[in-house]
């Protein structure tokens, strides 16, 4: 399974880079003044070993 993740201000990972939770932390740090975060893709087991936890929102099947 792939999942998407931003660089730097968030550890959590997504199943789909349209997320809502991911774009609207995207956009509150452009509201603070910041640049959005590159969007990258992954494995889901490379996001874990990463030490990224899946989102809430879009993932919570992942979650234990
Ligand atoms: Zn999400």
């Amino acid at each position: 399974m792939v999942v998407y993740m931003t660089r730097g201000w968030s550890a959590a990972f997504h199943k789909s880079p349209t997320c809502e939770a991911l774009q609207s932390g995207q956009k509150q740090v452009v509201r603070r003044g910041g640049d959005a975060a590159e969007i990258e893709s992954a494995n889901i087991q490379t996001a874990l070993g990463s030490g990224r936890f899946p989102c809430l929102v879009c993932l919570p099947s992942e979650v234990q």
